[in-house]
């Protein structure tokens, strides 16, 4: 018999999420049965979803999630043990999955696939880079703002995985990049590192003075992550017929009473903006398109990235709160 671990949300969150919000339980695996393999997780992903979407329906049952899980054992003719699986598992130490069960209801609209060839990168990628938040930037970015090379682009929560993924995407299509995150560190790093042209801390800058310094002449593209009054400051600040794709709201996420923000209206029809929001489902039909492209710039070396990675299964919530505190650089990541 096998049993697994598995975080219950244990209470409504109540804004920032607390260790206490969660509960760790166990529970017996039946044996497997034909057309099912038993999945044990190497990696979890915690996402700004798990607290941007509301959870309330959740309470009582275990946390939603994507994880890598190894197959241990299979009774289904395309998998063999060893074989590696990405899929919305939750937060579980091992899962049986039944290979062809129809999608219900509440489950995630990207099903669980084979782990693509990723050349011999880690398989932990496959929950950034080459995975939901690469496919994120790749389509995110490209399919709404159209950059052209020349364009100033701005994008925050820049050294996060889906900002610094888009910064890059920005300098190899020509453009150049501004990025805002939260820490004096990550600004040196985007810099230096990952090359954005200009970053500053939203902590201590007046974002709309950085703007006038770094980007004289406007803003072509406004990726944003993190929404409220810095996107009315950017989005003031924008050229005729700029564009900017809404991925993330990551600053209200924790409010229950969203917070009001300067108007922009007058700007968005005076400078004919296109604003669109975006869920990365949109593109599942080329999913494999998105991984493919982001193996091949990190192949020749235009694309970096960074996971901050957290050991344990026990430590799953608190990776989570440190995650929408900003203490991840990158990709967050837990290794079970
Ligand atoms: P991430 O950027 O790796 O991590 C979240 C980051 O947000 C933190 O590191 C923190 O960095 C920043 N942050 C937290 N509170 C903030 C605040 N009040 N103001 C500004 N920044 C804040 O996460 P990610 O997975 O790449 O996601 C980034 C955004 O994309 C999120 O808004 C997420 O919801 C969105 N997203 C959307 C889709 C979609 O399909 N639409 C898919 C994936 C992700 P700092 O140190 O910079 O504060």
């Amino acid at each position: 018999m096998v049993k697994t671990k598995k975080w219950i949300l244990a209470k409504k969150f109540d804004g920032k999420p607390k260790n206490d919000d969660f509960k760790l339980e166990e529970e017996e695996l039946p044996p497997v049965k034909d057309g099912e393999v038993l999945l044990e997780a190497l990696y979890f992903s915690v996402d700004p979803y798990m607290r941007g979407h509301d959870l309330s329906g959740l309470v009582g049952h275990q946390m939603i999630g994507s994880q890598v899980a190894k197959v241990s054992e299979s009774k289904h003719k395309d998998y063999k043990s060893g074989d590696l699986v990405v899929g919305h598992f939750g937060w579980r130490s091992h899962t049986i999955y039944q290979v062809n069960k129809p999608a219900g209801a509440g489950d995630s609209k990207i099903k669980p696939y084979k782990l693509p060839d990723i050349q011999g990168l880690s398989p932990s990628l496959a929950l950034g880079v080459l995975g939901m938040p690469g496919n994120t930037s790749y389509f995110g970015f490209l399919e709404l703002c159209k950059p052209k090379a020349g364009e100033t682009v701005v994008v925050n929560a820049a050294a996060g995985a889906v900002g610094m993924h888009v910064g890059q995407i920005a300098k190899i299509k020509g453009c150049r990049v501004i990025g805002f995150a939260g820490s004096d560190d990550k600004v040196e790093w985007l810099k230096k590192e990952i090359g954005f042209d200009a970053a500053y801390n939203y902590k201590t800058v007046d974002i709309d003075k950085a703007l006038a310094e770094s980007a004289p002449n406007g803003v072509d593209c406004y990726f944003d992550n993190v929404g409220g009054e810095m996107s009315s400051t950017v989005i003031r600040r924008m050229n005729p017929f700029g564009r900017v794709s809404v991925c993330g709201s990551i600053s209200t996420y924790n409010d229950d009473v969203k917070p009001k923000a300067t108007t922009v209206q007058e700007k968005v029809i005076g400078n004919q903006l296109k604003i669109e929001g975006f869920m990365v489902y949109r593109w599942l039909d080329r999913w494999q398109e998105g991984i493919k492209q982001n193996i091949q710039w990190i192949r020749e070396g235009k694309l970096k990235y960074q996971e901050t990675i957290t050991n344990g299964f026990g430590n799953i919530p608190q990776a989570f709160i440190d995650l929408l505190d900003g203490k991840n650089t990158g990709k967050a990541i837990i290794k079970a």
